[in-house]
Parts: structure tokens; C-alpha cells; sequence
């Protein structure tokens, strides 16, 4: 397709293959290991699969970037670049990526299954409905919400307070005016009226518990944990209290499954779970994760937003929880994000600006920095966009070098896996270097204020944390009732190092505001809020929706 072709043409362009002879061909799996929906997409057959042991653990590739602007980075495009790359090498290699939700599709972001040459098919079908997962969590989390009216309306035996009930409704659409509302008007008959609201399906607590979940068992038990809310007296109500564990987790089963499609290149994709980057940690399935790397020799994944979030919950949230550790990470930048660090405004990206790419390199020194506070060596992949200069490209690969890190230019997104053979050489080069000591950033048994505090002070360069109240007394609660183990999840601006989006670059010498800590007692962290945190998104003044449609072949247009 020529220059400027919209992706969803791009991907509608390529015939995918059976989806049964593409595992049989990368993985030699029997057709009754997989579950297939229509003839491209797939779950893996977990009665038949069992989750193989981590002694024959393919390597793990983390795919993280430098602090997100406007001009977008491309983890995802990376991701699925690096992997057709790292199969064209002839490395038997998989990706593990997030579920899209439909919220962003039909408002502004657009798709998530990467862009250009380098995107997951079928497209629309990643985009819509997948395989119906979130469909599963949305209605595991509202049975949940059910059953506790129901609960209260027959009196409320465990002591749940109407007014202290935490567990909110979801859906997976974008819809401001549901944020706060009131149930059970209309009289007795009709329930308990109290004050509650919706939540987007990929901030449900369920949606970082089926990610981080390593089977049923493990699955049920996190449910059973959940805290829904408290008594008159404080103490908390969980779902064991209420016993809806075993109906929730029979709506989840399937959902559990890890999905397989295949990029353009007709490699094997793996798109499992999607869990909020802010008040959740952000990454696919761990049954994903494992199950990728029990076939493979290389697994490359994304965490979402920039390395001071998406990466630290990669490695404190979920490696802590699952025992994984990635042995190699690419750190993506773009030269016009870097600009935009460097404080040039967004129309003026395409003109070149050396000055501008050095001033915003701050922003990827830092986080190369950060990386190393972990043990690891990031390999820094420049995603090149045809505005760049090849002045601009060398200058990222010099600042890279004198932080001691080897930068690619990548070209997936144009060139597919032939533009990503260099970045793909470079990570397995890294790889056949010998596993890195990777280290968590705080140990389990520090203070919750410690833990946040050195991530505060040590990744973002704050001068410290100011606590509020309310924050305080929850930290005091959560760690009296013995949850001071778990590890944080900060919600904060994906935008800045501060908690001010901002403030771009590198600052430092800020505080770090924590207004208030949410207990994920299931999931198994707890969530540090900085700033305002969405947990309903809402549409814009004209929603990509509005440019959407069927044309007369039946095809989807406008989703991009
Ligand atoms: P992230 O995963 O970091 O959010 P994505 O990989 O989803 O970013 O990319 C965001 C958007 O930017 C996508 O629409 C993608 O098509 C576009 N994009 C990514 N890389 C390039 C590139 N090199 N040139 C042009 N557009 C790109
Ligand atoms: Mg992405």
C-alpha cells in the first residue's frame, strides 16, 4: 500500500492464515490445544495445555519508552516490529500484548493492535468484541454488584454498610454521565437507595486480577479477597464474606484462556487481558506471559505508559507476584517526542530541531538511568517517523551512547520486519550477553510510605512525598490490617516524571502529592493515587465513532 494508506487498509490487505496451522507450524500444537473463533482467532485449550514449567522458559523482552506525549510513541508497533524481526532472524519468537477496550476505539485513541507494516489481524475483530473476554469481566464484576444490592436488600447480614460500599458498576464504553449515580429508587421494592457509579471495564479490580491470576485456583482465591466494602464499624467486607467467588469465577473461566492471532507477517501474537496503566499495573495475562514463553525461545511484551510506570509495575507488580524476570529491554523513543521534551509545540514536530532532540533527550537519559536501578541495560529503539532528519537520529544514538546504550533506528512501521532486522540483532545480541541480575526497587517488607517514597526519590527525582490526611490514616488502616506487604501501584500523570503533565523532560526537586490509597486486596497491591485519576473516561466534542461505519462490502470503516 502506498504512503499515508489508513492501518485498518493496511491490515485488510493481508489474508491471515489459519490460525490452527499457524500453531501447528511455530509451536507444533495439536488442533485440540486451541479453541478456535472462526478460522483466526484463538484461545489456547487450557485443559489440554498446562502451563509448562519456567525451566523451559523462553527469554523475556520488555518493550517500554520514554514518557509519552501527544506525537505517540509506538510500544506496540515496536512490540510486534521487533517480533516479525526477531522471526525473520529465525528466533522462535511470540509477542504478548493488551486487549484494546472499546472506550478509546470509539472515542480518540483509536485501536491498539500497532500501526503500518507493523499491526495484528484481523484488526477489527482485536478492536471489537475479542473473543469475549471483557464482556466476561464486565458481567463477572456487575453479577458481583448485583448480588451485594441484593444482600442489602434482604438485610445485609454480613453488616455491610449501604454507605460504605466501594464496588462500583462497569461497562467498556466511554459514558461521563454514568461516573456517579444513585441505585434502588422507586420505594422498597425496588432495592436500598445509595450513591455509586460506573467504571470502565479495564479499571475493574477483575480485570488486574484475570492478569495477574497463574490458573483457576489462584483466580478464585483472589476473588474471594476482593474488599467490597466495610461494616459500621470499619472492618472490611470481602467476597468470601459473601460468598460470590464460585459464580464470578465460572463467568471467568473462559476469559482466563490466553488468545492467539498473528501479526501481517503472520507471526504468532498473543493479546490477552488489558488492566488501566494507572490504578492497575498495566500489562497482559501472567497466563499469557507464561504460556508464550513455554513455546518460545524469545517473548517480547509491552507495559503501557513510560518506563517510570509502565516498567517499575512490570518488575514490582507483576514479576514480584509471578517469580518472571525479563532478561532484555528495548526502550522506544520517537525524535519528535523527544522535541516535544525539549519543548517544542506539536505543530511544530516536522521541522527539524537538533537543539530540541538534545534538550529532550533528558527525558530518555533518565529513564535509561532508571532501567539501571533495576539491574537492566535498556537497548534504545528510535521508532523513525518520516519527518526525522538523519541529523536528528544520529543525535538520539550519540546521547544514547554516552549513557551507554546502544540505539537502533527502526523502521517496522514503514518496512515491517525488514526495517526492524537491526533493532531484532541488537536485542538478541544483548540476550545471548547473559541474563541480567534483575532487582525490585523496594522489598516487600518496607513501610507502604517507604515503598512510595523510594519510588518518588529514585525514579521520578522528587525531593519527596507529601501525604495527605486522608492517605496517611488509609496507610496506617491497610498496614493494621495487614496488607503492608503488598507492593504500590502509583496512579500518576503518565505525562511527567512530577505529578504535573506539565512539567516535561527531566524534572526533579518536586514533591510528590499522594491525595489519597486505594486497597486492591485482590489483585494484591495498593493503589497510590497522585493527582486526578479517570476511572470513566469520557467522549470528546466529536468521537471518532461519529466517522465510523459499514461500507457496501459489509467492511468496517473509520476505526484507526
Ligand atoms: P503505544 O503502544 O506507545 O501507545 P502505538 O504503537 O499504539 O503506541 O502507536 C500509536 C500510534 O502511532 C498508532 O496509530 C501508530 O500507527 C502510530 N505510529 C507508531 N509508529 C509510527 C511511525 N514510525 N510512523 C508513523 N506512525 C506511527
Ligand atoms: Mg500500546
Amino acid at each position: 500500500p502506498p504512503p499515508g494508506t489508513p492501518d485498518i487498509e493496511i491490515a485488510r490487505s493481508v489474508q491471515p492464515q489459519s490460525i490452527l496451522l499457524l500453531a501447528q507450524q511455530h509451536f507444533g500444537l495439536a488442533a485440540d490445544s486451541l479453541i478456535p473463533f472462526g478460522h483466526y482467532k484463538a484461545k489456547l485449550n487450557m485443559d489440554n495445555y498446562t502451563l509448562p514449567d519456567p525451566s523451559h522458559y523462553g527469554k523475556l523482552v520488555l518493550v517500554t519508552a520514554v514518557s509519552p506525549t501527544p506525537a505517540g510513541e509506538g510500544k506496540t508497533t515496536t512490540s510486534v516490529g521487533l517480533n516479525d524481526g526477531l522471526n525473520q532472524l529465525g528466533i522462535r519468537s511470540s509477542v504478548c500484548l493488551r486487549e484494546p477496550s472499546l472506550g478509546p476505539c470509539f472515542g480518540m485513541k483509536g485501536g491498539a493492535a500497532g500501526g503500518g507494516r507493523s499491526q495484528v489481524i484481523p484488526m477489527e475483530d482485536i478492536n471489537l468484541h475479542f473473543n469475549g473476554d471483557f464482556h466476561a469481566i464486565t458481567s463477572a464484576h456487575n453479577l458481583l454488584a448485583s448480588i451485594l444490592d441484593n444482600h442489602i436488600h434482604w438485610g445485609s447480614e454480613s453488616g455491610l454498610d449501604p454507605r460504605r460500599v466501594t464496588w462500583r458498576r462497569v461497562l467498556d464504553l466511554n459514558d461521563r454521565s454514568l461516573r456517579h449515580t444513585i441505585t434502588g429508587l422507586g420505594g422498597p421494592a425496588h432495592g436500598t437507595p445509595r450513591e455509586t457509579g460506573f467504571d470502565i471495564t479495564v479499571a475493574s479490580e477483575l480485570m488486574a486480577i484475570l492478569c495477574l491470576a497463574d490458573g483457576l485456583a489462584d483466580l478464585r482465591d483472589r476473588l474471594s479477597r476482593i474488599i467490597v466494602g466495610r461494616r459500621r464499624d470499619g472492618s472490611p467486607v470481602t467476597v468470601g464474606d459473601i460468598g460470590a467467588e464460585g459464580a464470578m469465577t465460572i463467568l471467568l473461566k473462559d476469559a482466563l484462556q490466553p488468545n492467539l492471532v498473528q501479526s501481517l507477517e503472520h507471526n504468532p501474537v498473543f493479546i490477552h487481558g488489558g488492566p488501566f496503566a494507572n490504578i492497575a499495573h498495566g500489562c497482559n495475562s501472567v497466563m499469557a506471559t507464561r504460556a508464550a514463553l513455554g513455546l518460545n525461545d524469545v517473548v517480547v511484551t509491552e507495559a503501557g505508559f513510560g518506563a517510570d510506570l509502565g516498567a517499575e509495575k512490570f518488575i514490582d507488580i507483576k514479576c514480584r507476584q509471578t517469580g518472571l524476570q525479563p532478561d532484555a529491554v528495548v526502550l522506544v523513543c520517537t525524535v519528535r517526542a523527544l522535541k516535544m521534551h525539549g519543548g517544542v509545540a506539536k505543530s511544530q514536530l516536522g521541522n527539524p530541531d537538533v537543539q530540541a532532540v538534545r534538550a529532550g533527550a533528558e527525558n530518555l537519559a533518565r529513564h535509561i538511568r532508571n532501567l539501571r536501578q533495576f539491574g537492566l541495560s535498556p537497548v534504545v529503539s528510535i521508532n523513525r517517523f518520516p519527518t526525522d532528519s538523519e541529523e536528528e537520529l544520529a543525535a538520539v544514538q550519540a546521547i544514547s551512547a554516552e549513557w551507554g546504550a546502544r540505539a537502533v533506528v527502526s523502521s517496522h512501521w514503514a518496512d515491517g520486519s525488514a526495517g526492524a532486522t537491526d533493532l531484532a540483532q541488537a536485542v538478541q545480541d544483548q540476550l545471548n550477553d547473559g541474563t541480567p541480575e534483575c532487582q525490585f526497587l523496594y522489598r516487600d517488607e518496607d513501610s507502604l510510605s517507604d515503598k512510595i517514597h523510594t519510588i518518588a526519590t529514585r525514579l521520578y527525582d522528587a525531593a519527596g512525598v507529601e501525604f495527605s490526611t486522608e492517605a496517611r490514616r488509609q496507610i496506617e488502616e491497610y498496614e493494621q490490617l495487614g496488607f503492608g506487604h503488598l507492593p504500590v501501584c502509583i496512579a500518576k500523570t503518565q505525562y511527567s516524571f512530577s505529578a504535573d503533565p506539565k512539567q516535561l523532560g527531566a524534572p526533579s526537586g518536586h514533591t510528590l502529592p499522594v491525595r489519597e490509597v486505594r486497597l486492591a486486596a485482590g489483585a494484591g497491591f495498593v493503589v497510590v493515587v497522585c493527582g486526578d485519576v479517570m476511572t470513566m473516561p469520557g467522549l470528546p466534542r466529536h468521537p471518532a465513532a461519529l466517522d465510523m461505519g459499514l461500507n457496501e462490502k459489509g467492511q468496517v470503516f473509520g476505526l484507526v
